[in-house]
């Protein structure tokens, strides 16, 4: 079987690494990306696989697309897409204002349509197996307070993952989405460091303790790979059980 050529947007740290790094372990051909340099990411996955980053910025279509094509370039094919570069913006309410909010939309919400629509004008007829993953949120189907731009965001990531599952179903290809739940990342690292803060997760969190990059790569194979040739327009949600938990009676554990 000829290697899986994969591209993962915004993927030299965090999620995006951890993606990366488990579809190299598989043996796929990659491209990584970010709008900075790639601070060591590309010499760690070159380890693995044949990996090649491009620096693009993806808060402009122009930059989301021309990625696409450069990656497709790079790899004279590409199979599967995972939108994953997306950012968190937000302050209280009363403060959001108009440019926060475009530039929470534009990344993790406008980029994903246009990344996608580039790969999918790039398939070569009768391609198969072409597949897409959005990167969501648990934010996809609950929210936090002050978090009205990205909640929503991520909100519409899952009513993308279907309207696209069923716009492209025709063509075969695959379109699903992957819900992380708190993951340890230069994202979220600030608030994981105040004090009390991750004790507090911990304890809410039913497997007892956040998730870390490499918890959340596998889910994203999967999805991409043969193993799941019939499903599609689904959010697979990788959060340690934070969506499965009703309010209890008893103490935290
Ligand atoms: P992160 O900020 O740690 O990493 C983001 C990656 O995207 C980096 O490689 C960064 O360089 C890149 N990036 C940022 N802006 C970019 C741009 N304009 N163009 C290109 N690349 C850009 O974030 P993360 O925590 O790894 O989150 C990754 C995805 O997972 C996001 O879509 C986020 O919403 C989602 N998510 C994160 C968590 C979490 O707890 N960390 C939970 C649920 C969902």
């Amino acid at each position: 079987m000829t290697q899986p050529c994969v591209l993962v947007t915004g993927s030299t740290h965090g999620i995006g690494y951890g993606i990366a790094e488990a579809f190299a372990r598989q043996g796929a051909r990659l491209v990584i990306n970010s709008h900075l340099p790639d601070n060591g990411a590309l010499a760690k996955l070159s380890a693995l696989t044949e990996c090649h980053f491009i620096q693009s910025d993806l808060s402009t279509t122009a930059g989301a697309v021309s990625l696409v094509e450069q990656a497709h370039a790079r790899l004279g094919r590409l199979d599967t897409l995972v939108n994953n570069a997306g950012t968190f913006l937000d302050t209280p309410f009363d403060d959001l204002t108009e440019a926060l909010f475009d530039r929470t939309f534009n990344l993790n919400v406008k980029a994903y349509v246009f990344a996608s629509q580039a790969f999918v004008r790039l398939l070569a007829p009768g391609q198969e197996g072409a597949s897409i993953v959005l990167v969501g949120s648990t934010n996809s189907v609950t929210a936090e307070r002050h978090s009205v731009a990205y909640d929503a965001s991520k909100g519409a990531v899952l009513m993308l993952v279907r309207s696209l599952a069923v716009s492209l179903a025709g063509r075969g290809v695959r379109v699903n989405g992957l819900g992380p739940g708190i993951v340890e990342t230069p994202l979220t690292q600030r608030g994981l460091d105040v004090p009390g803060v991750r004790a507090s997760l911990n304890k809410q969190i039913p497997f007892g303790r956040v998730g870390q990059p490499e918890d959340v790569g596998g889910a994203a194979v999967f999805l991409a790979s043969p193993a799941a040739g019939y499903i599609t327009g689904q959010m697979l949600f990788v959060d340690g059980g934070i969506l499965a938990i009703q309010k209890t009676w008893e103490p935290p554990v």
